[in-house]
């Protein structure tokens, strides 16, 4: 009995050790093979399959990118973000953004729609077209300025421009149910 369990345990060991001696040698020749690349040139056609994956992954980047701009909800104006416009009449919007495009100088809006608490606030009148989204301030640094926007804004049809020559800003409104056409000042 015993001499058969230990032989049986000596024929686990030779299976063992001739798979150890197995993988070794399974081991060894990957590690030749990748330290060796001259022994085991790597075929030319293989060379240009990792080229087109390489290619082919940066063109799916590039075709993502496109699909994602093209995809882009489109902005609505051309001068004006979202929120420096946020509550102003859209029609107006787009005058004034075409004017924008006329004077070729920015347009800083520093007042645009009003809420009646804000209104108040800033010192409107009451019945203000800012309360309606019908008018905007925008800095003009001086008279060259003014000159330009009110001048761009008369192109595109805005008929009632405020002139606040103290704090040098162009008041732009098209609150037509107001005195209309008319250049006033502050
Ligand atoms: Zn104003």
């Amino acid at each position: 009995m015993l001499h058969e369990f230990i032989h049986g345990q000596e024929r686990h060991m030779a299976v063992c050790h001739s798979y150890l001696y197995g993988y070794g040698r399974l081991y060894t020749r990957a590690q030749e093979r990748l330290l060796s690349p001259k022994r085991y040139q790597v075929p030319s056609s293989l060379l240009k399959a990792m080229e087109w994956v390489f290619l082919k992954s940066k063109l799916d980047k590039l075709l993502l990118q496109l699909q994602a701009q093209l995809t882009a909800p489109k902005k609505k104006y051309k001068y004006f973000t979202e929120s420096e416009v946020e509550g102003l009449n859209h029609e107006f919007v787009l005058l004034l953004d075409k004017a924008r495009g006329i004077a070729g100088i920015p347009f800083k809006i520093n007042s645009g729609f009003r809420t009646k608490e804000h209104n108040k606030a800033v010192g409107g009148v009451k019945n203000s077209a800012h309360l309606g989204g019908l008018a905007i301030d925008a800095n003009a640094k001086g008279g060259s300025d003014i000159y330009i926007i009110v001048y761009a804004c008369m192109q595109v049809g805005i008929k009632r421009i405020g002139i606040n020559w103290d704090k040098h800003f162009v008041h732009i409104d098209v609150d037509y149910s107001k005195p209309t056409p008319t250049i006033y000042k502050y």
